[in-house]
């Protein structure tokens, strides 16, 4: 799904051709949407703001890393498909290892993505579904590869994208993960590039600014999105 023409600016767009109701039923007021951006655009801390004002967040890396805990089946099928050489002494999975491994695999890749991605979105409609239960306005889909993982996008009501000029990309990702400019350029050119992640945002908020100009620029659309659950 794309967004009805220019994709939003600090302010909210009202309307859009995403599934207007989302996941909303006939009895509740919840709207689920989809947060992204690049790595180190400050999804996070995004997440963040929207948790601290009142949205459930569902974050797909955090699901990422349950679906394949000791005794998971994530983890038995990940196993037998790669080998237990993929396994820590502690039986979990070393997923730095096999980070490595697909990095530079494009098959191998998409193999680890067909065995992960079906069960993290059935662990994410479970949250979403509790969520919903629980008469949370708004949830929050995290998940940075949502245009890369070709995920279906009409279970959301927005798409909001948080992005940020290169250079300052690349210096907190350094920064935060203490690696080289060279991996973290590596990293950021593995994804898809900004401006085409742009034209399918519904909202955009730049976070080329300090941490209080992006809570500045999150508000609004924080708003508008409980507005749009209300309504
Ligand atoms: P993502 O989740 O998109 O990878 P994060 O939210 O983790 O990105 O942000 C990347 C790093 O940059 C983190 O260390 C975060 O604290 C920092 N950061 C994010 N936004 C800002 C900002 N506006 N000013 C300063 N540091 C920021």
């Amino acid at each position: 799904m794309r967004a009805n023409g220019a994709p939003a600016h600090g302010v909210a767009l009202l309307t859009f051709p995403l599934s207007p109701k989302g996941l909303r039923s006939a009895t509740d007021m919840t709207i689920t949407i989809a947060l992204t951006g690049s790595i180190g655009s400050g999804k996070s801390e995004v997440a963040s703001l929207f948790q601290r004002w009142g949205a459930a967040i569902v974050d797909s890396d955090v699901l990422a890393r349950e679906v394949v805990k000791p005794g998971s089946l994530g983890l038995r099928r990940v196993i037998q498909h790669f080998g237990d050489k993929f396994l820590l002494a502690d039986g979990t999975l070393d997923r730095k290892r096999l980070g490595n491994h697909i990095f530079n695999n494009p098959s191998q890749r998409l193999t680890l993505e067909g065995i992960l991605h079906p069960l993290i979105q059935e662990r994410s409609q479970q949250e979403i579904s509790q969520a919903c239960k629980a008469g949370v306005k708004l949830v929050v889909c995290v998940i940075p590869l949502l245009f890369e993982s070709g995920r279906d996008l009409s279970q959301f009501s927005a798409i909001v994208l948080v992005r940020a000029p290169e250079e300052l990309l690349i210096q907190r990702v350094m920064a935060r993960d203490g690696i080289s400019k060279e991996l973290a350029l590596a990293k950021l050119s593995a994804q898809m590039p900004q401006e085409q992640k742009a034209t399918r945002a519904t909202h955009i908020i730049d976070n080329a600014g300090s941490p209080a100009d992006l809570e500045r620029a999150s508000r609004p659309i924080f708003d508008s999105l409980v507005a749009q659950a209300a309504r």
